[in-house]
């Protein structure tokens, strides 16, 4: 039986086309085309609600990604790490079209990510960068190394350090979540700013514990800062003070506050030591504007979502994202490209013209 020409065409054609979908699809699954705007729909995996800035990180993505037509899905892994995974896993299978991480561990999500690129999903590590897996595709962050180096210039300035103060002053170092990228990028930024001045002798660590695995705080936990806030203070400060505490983030600011206040400080006779912080959250804004806390670092959530939103929609357009940083941020399979933005130092005399004219924050929340 001879085959007609026609029927032939239409053989080879549905052939080409079964063997293209082939070459698309990772180990059977299917890869769909994706492109960005309308009736796409965007994962959002955050790490935690325990925090304010990741409620407002979340809450601002939703509102920046719809407003360019995108459905959303924000789920929140409150810091367990099997609960992220699924939840990202969910997503995929759900055949959501871009991925945007905040990892609650950041090395744990390698094999998930996989299950992403596989399905040509690709994924921005939001804030905190997602480390060991090539299937990272861009970084929107702060610039997280300068952190530290205004957490420690405020110490160093408010000590006056540089203008000859004499010390020795007190120092106890606090680092953030060991399982977070960021908080080696904070300490060493704080580390070579504080370093010339622990090797003068300007600064003492009393207790000794100056290496960053002797100082971390799992989950970045309030509660789990003030109890070794407690057993410093017990161990190394009988009759001497302490007159700062280089904390990472405005929640292990306040279990440290709290240690201090439980030991008697806060009078006119004992005042608080300088306090350093993080991310301006209202409760250690009222305590700066207390007198309580001192400093904390504001990082523009709002600027960072849009960010964000910038680089999944360009990516799902075949656009490059726009990136300022193609060195700093190497995840130990690729050196992922980054926008970094950058932080600012708060303490109580700036944080009107910078937290509450720019609308960071209400009058109304500090009362
Ligand atoms: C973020 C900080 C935050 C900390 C605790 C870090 O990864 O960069 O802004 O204070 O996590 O949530």
């Amino acid at each position: 039986m001879r085959t007609s020409r026609a029927a032939l065409t239409v053989v080879v054609a549905s052939l080409a086309l079964s063997l293209t979908a082939c070459g698309q699809s990772g180990e059977g699954g299917s890869k769909k085309e994706r492109t960005g705007g309308e009736g796409s729909t965007v994962g959002i995996a955050m790490p935690t609600k325990s925090s304010e800035r990741w409620i407002a990180d979340g809450r601002n993505m939703v509102a920046e990604f719809e407003k360019l037509g995108y459905k959303t899905d924000l789920q929140y892994g409150e810091d367990d790490v099997d609960q992220q995974v699924s939840q990202i896993e969910n997503m995929i299978t759900k055949g959501v079209d871009v991925l945007v991480v905040a990892s609650i561990d950041g090395r744990a999500l390698g094999d998930v990510l996989g299950q992403a690129a596989d399905q040509g999903i690709k994924v921005i590590s939001y804030d905190r960068l997602i480390l060991g897996t090539p299937d990272v595709d861009y970084y929107a962050s702060f610039d997280n190394e300068k952190v530290g180096v205004l957490q420690a210039t405020y110490i160093i300035d408010k000590l006056g350090l540089k203008d000859g103060g004499e010390g020795p002053f007190n120092i106890e170092l606090f680092a953030g979540s060991p399982d977070d990228n960021n908080t080696r990028y904070f300490f060493q930024g704080a580390w070579k700013t504080l370093k010339p001045y622990i090797d003068k002798k300007q600064l003492v660590v009393r207790s000794g514990q100056r290496q960053l695995d002797q100082i971390t705080t799992l989950r970045w936990d309030g509660g789990t800062a003030q109890r070794r806030m407690d057993d410093l203070l017990t161990k190394s400060y009988g009759s001497e003070d302490i007159d700062a505490v280089l904390s990472p983030y405005d929640g292990i600011s306040i279990g440290i506050l709290s240690a201090l206040k439980s030991d008697g400080y806060g009078t006119s006779a004992k005042p608080y030591p300088v306090v350093t912080g993080q991310d301006a959250e209202v409760a250690s804004v009222k305590s700066i504007v207390a007198g309580r806390q001192t400093q904390t670092v504001y990082k523009d959530t709002r600027a960072l979502a849009k960010q964000a939103v910038q680089m999944a929609d360009a990516v799902l357009n075949d656009k490059k994202p726009e990136v300022n940083d193609d060195t700093t941020y190497d995840n130990e399979k690729k050196v992922v490209p980054a926008f970094l933005l950058d932080p600012v130092s708060v303490d109580k005399a700036n944080y009107q013209s910078v937290l509450v004219d720019s609308g960071y924050i209400k009058v109304s929340d500090l009362k």
